[in-house]
């Protein structure tokens, strides 16, 4: 958890489906209603076709790591006091031209005393949730593949 961060809005109506899903950990991606094509950050009119019709679709959360970056001081009073945190561009697993940026977490949902030494490019990942406010569920990524679920 990050104590005071500034969080994003969640009742705009071209987010707020991602939110809501956020907030029941899953994870959808917005696409084209009339040519399916995905998009990420959702936007009102497909890049594709110009539809203005849109779609949720969801995805397993399965991803691997695109790109990733540990945040040099000076931060923002609330991210001082998590630093040093890793942040990861997640390429998904449907689609890696969807990719979603996120704070790296353990198992526990924490941050603390992951490096950049234990990130590598290509590595899976998959998504986790963090609640951050009442009305705010951050999508995060922890490191390895998703346990089976037996
Ligand atoms: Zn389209």
């Amino acid at each position: 958890m990050i104590e005071n961060a500034p969080l994003p809005f969640t009742d705009d109506p071209l987010d707020r489906d991602f939110w809501i899903n956020a907030r029941q950990r899953r994870l959808v991606v917005q696409s084209c209603a009339a040519c399916g094509e995905m998009r990420f950050p959702p936007r009102p009119m497909c890049p594709h076709c110009q539809s203005e019709n849109v779609a949720w679709q969801p995805v397993s959360g399965e991803a691997a790591v695109w790109s990733f970056a540990v945040p040099a001081p000076p931060l923002l009073p609330a991210f001082e006091a998590l630093a040093p945190y890793v942040t990861i561009i997640g390429a998904l697993a449907e689609n890696s031209g969807i990719r979603m940026a996120g704070l790296a977490v353990n198992a526990d949902g924490d941050a603390t005393g992951i490096t950049a030494a234990d990130i590598a490019i290509g590595q899976p990942i998959h998504i986790d949730f963090l609640d951050a406010s009442e009305d705010c569920t951050l999508p995060c990524w922890r490191i390895g593949p998703r346990a089976s679920a037996a």
